[in-house]
Order: C-alpha cells, then sequence, then structure tokens
C-alpha cells in the first residue's frame, strides 16, 4: 500500500553543482523506492530492510513544484534539475500516479533543463515532453556548450544478470536499461551511463570496467562515468550480510575495505578513476558528460 503524503517542499537548490551530473537542482517526486537495490544509499542509518513499506507518493509534489519554479524562472535562475538524486523517478508505482510525469510538465513550462537518473523503461512514456524540454529549455550561461536540455543516465553497478538479481532484486535487468538506453539514443537524445556503484571485488574487474566501456560504444552512449561504492548505517549491514550469504570468501576483504569511512580508500578510487579514464580513451567514449 503506498502512502500519500503531502510535503512543505519540494525543490532542493544545491549550494553547488553537481561536478558530475551538473544539476543545480534536485527534485524527488517520491519517497523511497521500490526497487530495492541493497546498496542503495538512502537506506542509511534508518530504513535498513524496511525501505519499499516506507514508499509514498508525494502528491502535491507538480503544485508546489509550479511555485517554486515561476520564482526561480522570474529571477533567471536555470540550472539543471536532477530528476532524481535519491529515488527512481519511474518506479512502477508512477505508472498509476504520474507524478514525475506532472512534475515534467510544470519543467518544461518553466522551460527548465533536466537531468534524468533512471534504471527504468517507463522512462520512454515521457519521450514527448523530452522532445519539447529539449528544444525549450533555458541553460546557465556557463553550461551553454552542452547546448542540449535533457539528459538521460541509466545507471548500471553490473552487466551480469545474476549479480544484479543479487544485488538489484526488483529493478529492471541490465539488458532491459541498455535496450532502453538504444531506444532513446534513437530517440535522439542526449544519453550515457553512469557506471555507479562498481562493487568492490565483484564488479570491478579490468574486463568488467572494459566491458561497459565497450557497451556503451556499441549502444552510441555519449558518456559513462565511474563512481565508488557508499556504505552506512542500516545500508551497511543489510550488504554485508548479503556479501556473507553470497560471496562469504569477499567478506574479510570488504571489512578491511570499508573500515574506515564510508567509502573505499582514496588509493581504491583513484585506480578505479585512473582505469574508467584510459578505457573511455582507448575505446573513445567521453568519460565525463562535458
Ligand atoms: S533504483 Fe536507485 S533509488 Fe531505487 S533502490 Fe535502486 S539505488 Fe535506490
Amino acid at each position: 500500500m503506498v502512502k500519500e503524503i503531502y510535503v512543505k517542499s519540494i525543490l532542493n537548490k544545491h549550494r553547488k553543482r553537481d561536478e558530475w551530473f551538473l544539476d543545480d537542482y534536485s527534485l524527488n517526486p517520491y519517497k523511497l523506492c521500490q526497487f530495492n537495490c541493497i546498496y542503495c544509499y538512502i537506506r542509511g542509518s534508518k530504513y535498513g530492510e524496511s525501505m519499499d513499506k516506507e514508499l509514498a507518493v508525494k502528491i502535491n509534489a507538480p503544485t508546489l513544484l509550479e511555485k517554486e519554479l515561476f520564482k526561480r524562472a522570474k529571477r533567471k535562475e536555470y540550472g539543471f534539475i536532477a530528476l532524481s538524486s535519491s529515488i527512481e523517478p519511474w518506479q512502477p508505482v508512477e505508472e498509476k500516479y504520474r507524478i514525475t510525469r506532472s512534475c515534467l510538465e510544470v519543467i518544461s513550462k518553466f522551460r527548465f533543463p533536466v537531468h534524468c537518473l533512471t534504471k527504468s523503461e517507463l522512462i520512454l512514456r515521457d519521450l514527448d515532453l523530452f522532445e519539447e524540454i529539449d528544444k525549450k529549455a533555458v541553460l546557465p550561461p556557463d553550461l551553454r556548450a552542452i547546448s542540449r536540455g535533457v539528459l538521460i543516465t541509466f545507471s548500471l553497478s553490473t552487466l551480469d544478470e545474476q549479480i544484479a538479481r543479487i544485488f538489484e532484486p526488483g529493478a529492471p535487468k541490465p539488458k532491459k536499461r541498455l535496450e532502453t538506453l538504444q531506444k532513446v539514443k534513437e530517440a535522439g537524445f542526449c544519453a550515457g551511463i553512469a557506471y555507479i556503484p562498481v562493487l568492490p571485488f565483484i564488479s570491478d574487474s579490468e574486463e568488467q570496467l572494459e566491458e561497459m566501456v565497450k557497451t556503451a560504444r556499441e549502444l552510441n552512449a555519449d558518456y559513462v562515468f565511474v563512481g565508488a561504492l557508499t556504505l552506512h548505517g542500516e545500508g551497511k549491514k543489510l550488504y554485508f550480510k548479503v556479501i556473507e550469504r553470497h560471496f562469504p570468501e569477499l567478506l574479510s576483504e570488504y571489512k578491511k575495505l570499508f573500515k574506515a569511512y564510508n567509502q573505499p580508500s582514496r588509493n581504491y578510487q583513484r585506480k578505479l578513476e585512473e582505469k574508467a579514464k584510459r578505457l573511455c580513451e582507448m575505446h573513445r567514449v567521453k568519460y565525463r558528460i562535458t
């Protein structure tokens, strides 16, 4: 049963633009997510294993967004809106509620650019609105070179269907996401892959990174970038339980890697990024959006 909630605000303005996703704003039309990925960082200290039980639709999101974008547009404070930064905007419940679609209508009306982050094929339903936004969005002056009002990024943590079933039990299969990316590209949009999170010792080998970059190349994706796994609170406990069950031989490595921080060491992250950059150069895929 999905709860219907009324929220006080809907548009988050960032103090600083996200350097990878390029968003100045973010918008989450739902609270939590039905895809239920084990590594999802919103499980954090609060939700742990009960994330799907707290799912709620922010029923007044489009009305609030209308008011907020009216003010921002008047002051010409244009910037990419990330849809979404911490939930899946095209999760199954969106088929019924269409709240994400209503928010896109408002975004189109006020001519804001949008960066869609998704794992879902339901995004194809909204290509008509993306066409409008792509044509008429006003970009912030320092991002005009992008010359696109819509960016669509598909997130993947592996291309292996079995591994995906363990870590992303409710999400569309990687193959389905890639087919959706292909359709979005064929429709003429700027789209790429966020290989986030790369799963240490499970999907971070040179071969796996290269396979992802080559796949992006074959699908004519505009960019690929990688990001390390973040684990904290209840989410970390759940992830470790899954490792213990499915990859017991990796448990001690994980404990070492996440001993001091919520993320792998800087050295691990530096090496991951270097590998990804090198492979992108080798296969002539852009390593980031700009
Ligand atoms: S799709 Fe994204 S928001 Fe939803 S559970 Fe997975 S990681 Fe979390």
